[in-house]
């Protein structure tokens, strides 16, 4: 990429935006057409409420949606702001990828990856459902990225039965072994807890898929991501639903959840003072604090048979994209 002059580097944007306007405009149709079981090699986009098959000056990308004011010529149906928003962020993500790392091997992989993640998104926000087709492939793609060493990202072989592999591949082998069994048994946890799956299939797929592509140090990074921003979405929106059910009750437990982080901080500063014995007791008071008000949190969950699902793949995908750019500040944590 250095060698190119500004003006080529201009045009390759454009050129790279567009084609992800375009892609970004296919990937809408391909998962609503997953949601709504239909074949999508077949047929013409219609409008969903009135039929009418929409010509292709009405199908070009955020720029139909503009001019039509974001609804249908034919029945003022108001069109989902989704089509836009989509087409947008996988032009700016074609256009990352390809400043990043090139017109390469690579890009051309990530871009596929980028992808299945995008239209997983759409189908886990709209439907809470990740679908097979898009989350398997990726698994064995991702460990032939690896494998091939397509990321550039070994530096090491290491030999096993007589058999060398390279270090990045081991640690994806591991990452999607342990990535699927994580959600399986966090799953089954919230079952025995709950009495209700705290994750789908879906999620231990993505996770697997997610390690076969960025191994086992970034995956930790992504989880991590991933909890962050569920807490930051999570927390408001069930807060909302106990409001709604007036389970005034759970509220105050979340609140009682939210101050016991005010004794890990206390621990964490009496561990500075190099007061173990009170730092110690500040920590357990902050578990045992949490520990009663999560009990309480579920029991009344149960209760009033209302659980607030929230999709967790859009957090995990949201946390590959972090780590697809940044992965290289995240993996010097690791040494
Ligand atoms: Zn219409």
């Amino acid at each position: 990429m250095e060698s190119l002059t500004i003006i080529q580097k201009i045009f390759l944007s454009l050129f790279t935006g567009l084609i992800g306007l375009a892609i970004g405009s296919f990937l809408n149709v391909v998962a609503l057409r997953l949601l709504s079981k239909e074949d999508f090699v077949q047929g013409r986009s219609k409008c969903p409420k009135c039929e009418h098959l929409i010509a292709w000056y009405d199908n070009i990308p955020v720029i139909s949606y503009i001019l039509l004011g974001g609804k249908c010529r034919k029945c003022n149906e108001r069109i989902s702001i989704q089509y836009p928003v989509v087409e947008i962020i996988t032009a700016v993500l074609f256009v990352v990828l390809v400043g990043t790392f090139g017109i390469s091997l690579k890009t051309l992989f990530l871009i596929f990856l980028t992808c299945n993640l995008i239209v997983i998104t759409i189908t886990d926000i709209r439907e809470k459902y990740i679908f097979d087709i898009n989350s398997i492939p990726i698994i064995p793609i991702g460990l032939a990225y690896n494998f091939f060493n397509i990321g550039q990202n070994s530096a090491i072989t290491v030999n096993i039965f007589g058999i060398s592999f390279n270090d990045v591949f081991i640690s994806a082998v591991i990452a999607a072994i342990a990535g699927a069994v994580f959600f399986e048994v966090f799953s089954r946890i919230g079952l025995l807890l709950a009495g209700e799956y705290a994750f789908g299939t879906g999620d231990s797929i993505l996770a697997a898929a997610l390690g076969a592509w960025f191994g086992w140090k970034l995956l930790i990074i992504i989880l991590i991501l991933s909890f962050i921003s569920q807490i930051f979405v999570g927390v408001p929106a069930v807060v909302y639903s106990m409001h709604k059910d007036k389970d005034y009750k759970s509220i105050w437990a979340m609140g009682t959840l939210l101050f016991s982080m005010v004794f890990t901080f206390l621990g964490r500063y009496f561990t500075a003072k190099e007061e173990p014995f009170i730092a110690l007791a500040m920590i357990l008071l902050s578990f045992v604090i949490a520990g009663i008000s999560i009990y309480f949190i579920l029991k009344r969950a149960r209760e009033r048979q209302s659980y607030t699902f929230l999709p967790f793949g859009p957090s995990m995908v949201l946390g590959a994209f972090i780590v697809m750019f940044f992965g290289a500040n995240f993996i010097g944590y690791f040494h």
